[in-house]
């Protein structure tokens, strides 16, 4: 299970970037994603925590495409 590193909730959701799909929007109304916006880059966040808003990167790694 995820957790927070910040305040170790562990009610974390994914960032999710680039132009959002039908599904992505609800995710989004119903809190299970977080639209990250458009731009797309190695530097973007992976995960929020819902309890704090806490933004962070679980693990270092790159998109190879
Ligand atoms: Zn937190």
């Amino acid at each position: 299970m995820e957790s927070c590193p910040k305040c170790k909730s562990n009610m974390i959701i994914d960032i999710v970037y680039g132009f959002p799909t039908k599904k992505m929007l609800e995710d989004a109304s119903k809190n299970k994603i977080n639209l990250g916006g458009h731009e797309i880059s190695e530097n973007n966040l992976e995960k929020k925590c819902k309890s704090c808003g806490h933004e962070f990167r679980q693990l270092e790694k790159f998109f190879r495409e």
